[in-house]
């Protein structure tokens, strides 16, 4: 699987390096600038286009799925409620907790205004909190879809999601049939995303033409700020919560997790880490039946690193354009990353294409995707490793509180 991937993740970085030179060369040309914005962003454009184009699709069908992949929660009672709920309120605390630091190094002055020749910004009206909520449920089942409402898609996936666990036997066709769109557009996301070497190549050309190459410092804080936030959130809150709630040690968590932190920084998939996680997570004590069921619905819905890194990029990105995001808006980015990160699949790239959903949701021109798309293997490693630490934190902690529970009851 690793052999077939990285080829890709070589070739994205071919493409980065090309557009970055091609950029420099047209530097030096008189109205190098506009040539690249006539002539080669075009192309960049159209990989974005598809990049927006499927992320309803996958949103609808993923989450949707994501929530049918949870039918076994009433089987296996409070451990898939615990499970849940640890999942949620991680991933939020992981935007939350990137939302902060990206501010910070925002305004200690690392992420700038970049020169953005179409800046396409449109700030939202003032709106009170009441009619945001208001506005997440859709009053019509098409619109939102049509006009790529983000959170409102989400909400209507969710609703598919449960209405069909809860219609049973009757719902099981439909069940069917979203698991097999979600699979037919997990392939159409693969063959885009194999388009990214192209569109990386073309889409960073104009923005090294027009900023020069300072741009690469700034993708080098971003990049840098994405990991603080990584290790911040791996050392506070998995650290925090196996040694209060799963009685072990952090050192001891850590080390027995080291293989399958190695094999998800260098793999990029969750997906593909598991069988690996599955072994650390029974070495350090987590029992069969826990980690059968808790990671891998970890790889299915929980991504904390998939969410740090879309709360950096989202400042970063805003602030390249000139816009502070609200409070408003940032609580916004907290609802759908978290809500993102069931949709995400847990193989390379995925969380790129969510990060599409987390700008429009917020108005922020998905067109700055471009600035941080040409590095995004180097985000994914780091993510990949958080979100299936994650995991393996939860099936520790969900053990151990299963054993608690089973000795209190031999007692
Ligand atoms: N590669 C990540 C994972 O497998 C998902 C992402 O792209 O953020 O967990």
């Amino acid at each position: 699987m690793n052999k077939k991937k990285l080829p890709l993740a070589f070739w994205i970085f071919v493409g980065l390096v090309a557009g970055i030179a091609a950029g420099l060369a047209l530097m030096s040309v008189p109205d190098g600038a506009a040539i690249a914005n006539a002539y080669i962003k075009p192309w960049g454009d159209i990989f974005l286009n598809l990049l927006k184009f499927v992320v309803v699709p996958i949103v609808l069908f993923s989450i949707a799925s994501g929530v049918i992949s949870m039918k076994d929660i009433s089987k296996v009672g409070s451990v898939g409620g615990k499970t849940v709920v640890y999942y949620m309120c991680t991933t939020a605390f992981a935007v939350m907790l990137a939302l902060i630091i990206a501010s910070v190094a925002k305004g200690a002055g690392l992420f700038p205004p970049l020169e953005t020749s179409e800046l396409q910004y449109t700030p939202p009206e003032g709106q009170s909190i009441m009619t945001t909520i208001v506005n997440i449920f859709p009053s019509n089942a098409v619109q939102p879809l049509a006009n790529a409402t983000m959170l409102q898609v989400i909400v209507i996936s969710l609703f598919l999601g449960f209405g069909i666990l809860l219609a049973g036997d009757k719902g099981r066709l439909a069940g069917d049939v979203v698991e097999s769109f979600n699979e037919v557009f997990m392939r159409v996301m693969d063959l885009i995303i194999k388009l990214s070497p192209i569109g990386v190549a073309c889409l960073i050309c104009p923005v090294v033409a027009e900023n020069g190459p300072k741009i690469l410092t700034y993708l080098i804080s971003v990049l840098a700020i994405a990991y603080v936030g990584y290790v911040l959130h791996m050392l506070l809150v998995y650290s925090a919560t196996v040694s209060a709630l799963g009685e072990i040690s952090p050192l001891r968590f850590f080390r027995g997790m080291a293989p399958a932190m190695m094999m998800g920084f260098s793999s990029a998939s969750s997906v593909g880490t598991l069988p690996m996680n599955m072994e650390c997570a029974e070495k350090l004590g987590a029992r069969r039946e826990v980690t059968s069921f808790v990671l891998p619905l970890g790889a299915t819905i929980n991504m904390d690193g998939t969410a740090i890194y879309q709360g950096v990029c989202a400042i970063f990105i805003a602030s390249a354009y000139g816009i502070d995001l609200t409070l408003g808006q940032m609580a916004t980015i907290v609802l759908t990353a978290t809500l993102a990160s069931i949709g995400t699949a847990g193989v390379p790239g995925a969380g790129m294409v969510m990060l599409a959903m987390v700008l429009q949701s917020v108005n922020v021109p998905v067109e700055g995707i471009a600035l941080v798309a040409g590095i995004d293997r180097i985000f994914d490693m780091g993510r990949t490793t958080v979100n299936i630490t994650g995991d393996a934190a939860c099936a520790v902690i969900i053990s151990h509180l299963e054993d608690k529970k089973d000795a209190r009851k031999k007692a």
